[in-house]
């Protein structure tokens, strides 16, 4: 089922000049509960895996939560997003699949599980992987994703409040305070970065924005955010998609909410960042929460 997000209730850059011109797409991926095969694009979902490729276990264990202990925990499945339904994605020359797996518990220095992502092509993995590791008794449970199935949706946003420069973001607070919108809009909650887990566009930060750079100093791009929730108590005024707002009479709706039952900290985001000068994409994250 296609999901639809409603769109901003006015023209804001009609309001604030300053926004001309900044409109990004990004893809929301809105998760919801389901049943994935191996070759869907999914969250939590079974990944396409070559039979002889060794299951990844952590790869920065000395980076865990010291209380968490060192064992080398094998990885579970956090996104598997193939080219013919997200292809923005900065695939690498020859690769059409991108994997993202991360290590259940607590890491250093976010105290966010720690993500390793895999770009592949799909044809190349040959025969597959049908039984994956358990996750480990370790793990943290709120870092073991349920499996969703994903409906792409590309959406048009502002620049997150955190991400303005502060005097352009006190002066959409006093024009907020001075023109108080009827239905209740705001620049943050409703008119700006779009909540949830996403690829490209707008980071959509809870704290001030953090620049990232790759190993080899390149500037490095917002690739995707992983999020423990899709909208909250404000922003599904805006966020919740046409076809599911009937269900909000009855807040807070779990399965729309937090589909697949992840909690990073006090509702947190990891935010995913490529180098699109270095040709491997190397990704590195950034973890956020309120
Ligand atoms: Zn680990
Ligand atoms: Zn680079």
């Amino acid at each position: 089922m296609g999901l639809t997000t409603p769109s901003a209730p006015f023209d804001t850059a009609a309001i604030f000049p300053e926004l001309e011109g900044q409109s990004r797409t990004t893809v929301r991926l809105h998760p919801r509960r389901g049943e994935p095969a191996i070759t869907d694009s999914s969250m939590g979902g079974p990944l396409l895996w070559p039979a002889d490729e060794p299951w990844p276990s952590c790869p920065a264990p000395q980076t865990h939560n010291p209380s968490e202990g060192f064992d080398p925990l094998p990885l579970v499945p956090v996104l598997q997003l193939f080219a013919r339904d997200v292809p923005e994605l900065p695939f690498p020359d020859g690769t059409d699949t991108l994997q993202v797996l991360w290590c259940p518990v607590d890491h250093e220095p976010f105290f966010q599980p720690h993500p390793v992502v895999r770009w592949r092509k799909a044809i190349a993995a040959g025969s597959l992987l049908v039984e994956t590791p358990e996750p480990h008794a370790d793990s943290d449970e709120s870092y073991l994703p349920a499996a969703c199935v994903l409906s792409p949706e590309r959406v048009e946003e502002y620049p997150a409040g955190w991400a303005l420069p502060r005097e352009f973001r006190d002066r959409i607070w006093d024009w907020e305070k001075n023109h108080p919108s009827p239905d209740g809009w705001g620049y943050f909650s409703h008119l700006s970065a779009a909540p949830g887990s996403k690829v490209g566009g707008w980071v959509d930060w809870i704290q001030d924005p953090v620049q990232v750079e790759c190993s080899r100093g390149h500037e490095m791009e917002h690739l995707l955010t992983v999020a423990s929730w899709e909208y909250d108590a404000q922003s599904c005024k805006r966020w919740t998609p046409i076809e599911e707002q009937h269900l909000l009479r009855r807040f807070q709706v779990p399965e729309l909410q937090e589909p697949a039952d992840i909690m990073l900290g006090d509702a947190g985001s990891m935010y995913l960042f490529v180098c699109l000068q270095c040709p491997e994409r190397p990704v590195e994250m950034v973890g956020q929460c309120s």
